[in-house]
C-alpha cells in the first residue's frame, strides 16, 4: 500500500475539474486538461461558438456536418432520448435556455412560454445522417443540449488519455462525475472510496462512502444548480414531458457503471423514474448499481454487485435492495 499521490485540479466545463495519480507525470497531466479544453469547446451550448452550437444556429435552415466525435456522442444521446419512458433529452435546449437554471436571470417562465418551448423539444425530429455526418434541426428554435452528459463522455475520453501514458490507476473527477481507473493502492482491499455528498450542506459533509473498483460514479441532484422563488424549488434538471423541474421525492441519485456516459445518461433517466420505477429498472439493468436519495432522509441502495456502501450520517437510514 502507498499513500502518496498528486492531485491536479482546473476550473474547466463550468466545475472543478480534479485529476489524482499515484507518480508525478506533468506531460499525461497537461494531455487531460488540453484534451478536456478542446472536448469542451467542441459540445459546450453555454458559448456562442462549438460545433453543436453551429448544428443549433443552423436549426430550421439546413442541415450541419460535425465530426465524428460530436456525431458520435450525439447518436448516443438520441438513442437515450428515445428509450422507453425516458427523461434524458437531448432536444431539452429551449427549456434550459428559457428558465436559466444555474445561471444569472434565472426565473419562473411564463406557462406559455414553456408550452411554446416543449413543442421545440421533440428529440425525434432531429435527423441524424450517418453517411455524411449530418445533424438536422428541422424547427427554427430547436435546440440540442448535451450537458448532462459531456462530463461523462469526456472522462471515459481521458481514461484512454491516461492508458497512453501507461497510467492505469487514477481518478478523474469532473465535479459530480468522478471516474476511478483501476484499483486502489490506498486501501486494503483494493476499493476506491468515494463519498456521497449530503444534500444542501456544505462540500465536505459526506452522506457516506462508496467504495467501487474500476467504476463510473455519477451524482445528480437537486442541490447543485437550482433557485428558489415563492418558497419552491427549482432545480436544472427539466421534465421533457412537463417543461418544468422534475418533481418527485429525490433528492440526488448516483450511478455506479463502468463507463461515466452510460453513468451519466442513467443518473438522468432514474432521476426522472423516482426510486420505485428507478429500483424496477435496475432489476433489469444489471450492469449498473445506484444510491437513491429521498427527501425524509432514506438512502437506498442497489448495488447490483458494482459497489459497497458505508454510512456516516446517521440521520439517514439505510435501505438495501438486493
Ligand atoms: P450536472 O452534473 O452538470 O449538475 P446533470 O448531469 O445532472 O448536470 O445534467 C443537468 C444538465 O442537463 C442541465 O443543466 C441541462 O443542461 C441538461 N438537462 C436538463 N434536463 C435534462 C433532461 N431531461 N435530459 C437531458 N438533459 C437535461
Ligand atoms: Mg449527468
Amino acid at each position: 500500500m502507498t499513500d502518496t499521490s498528486f492531485t491536479y485540479s482546473q476550473q474547466l466545463m463550468g466545475t472543478t475539474v480534479s485529476l489524482q495519480l499515484l507518480t508525478e507525470n506533468l506531460q499525461a497531466v497537461a494531455a487531460v486538461f488540453n484534451t478536456i479544453k478542446a472536448l469542451e469547446t467542441r459540445l459546450t451550448v453555454n458559448r456562442d461558438h462549438s460545433e453543436v452550437m453551429s448544428v443549433n444556429h443552423a436549426a430550421g435552415k439546413h442541415p450541419v456536418i460535425v465530426s465524428d466525435l460530436v456525431f458520435d456522442l450525439i447518436t448516443q444521446a438520441k438513442q437515450a432520448s428515445l428509450l422507453p419512458n425516458s427523461n434524458f433529452n437531448f432536444a431539452i435546449g429551449p427549456l434550459v435556455k428559457l428558465w436559466k437554471i444555474g445561471f444569472s436571470g434565472h426565473t419562473v417562465p411564463a406557462a406559455d412560454a414553456i408550452a411554446e418551448k416543449l413543442s421545440l423539444s421533440n428529440p425525434s425530429l432531429i435527423e441524424l445522417n450517418k453517411h455524411d455526418k449530418s445533424v438536422y434541426l428541422p424547427k427554427a428554435g430547436m435546440e440540442i443540449d448535451l450537458g448532462a452528459i459531456a462530463k461523462g463522455y469526456i472522462a471515459d475520453i481521458i481514461k484512454l488519455v491516461l492508458a497512453q501514458y501507461d497510467i492505469h490507476q487514477a481518478i478523474i473527477n469532473c465535479g459530480g462525475n468522478v471516474l476511478t481507473i483501476g484499483c486502489s493502492p490506498f486501501t486494503i482491499d483494493k476499493h476506491w472510496h468515494i463519498g456521497l455528498k449530503k444534500p444542501f450542506a456544505d462540500a465536505s459533509s459526506l452522506l457516506g462512502i462508496i467504495e467501487v473498483q474500476d467504476k463510473s460514479v455519477v451524482t445528480s441532484g437537486i442541490y447543485e444548480r437550482y433557485f428558489m422563488q415563492n418558497n419552491q424549488l427549482y432545480h436544472h434538471i427539466i421534465n421533457p414531458a412537463t417543461g418544468y423541474p422534475l418533481d418527485n421525492e429525490l433528492e440526488s441519485i448516483t450511478v455506479i457503471s463502468d463507463n461515466s456516459l452510460t453513468g451519466d445518461i442513467y443518473s438522468t433517466i432514474l432521476y426522472g423514474l423516482g426510486s420505485q420505477k428507478g429500483l424496477e429498472e435496475l432489476n433489469r439493468r444489471r450492469h449498473i448499481g445506484a444510491i437513491f436519495v429521498t427527501k425524509d432522509k432514506n438512502i437506498i441502495l442497489k448495488s447490483n454487485q458494482h459497489f459497497q456502501f458505508t454510512l456516516l450520517d446517521n440521520s439517514y437510514q439505510v435501505c438495501s435492495k438486493n
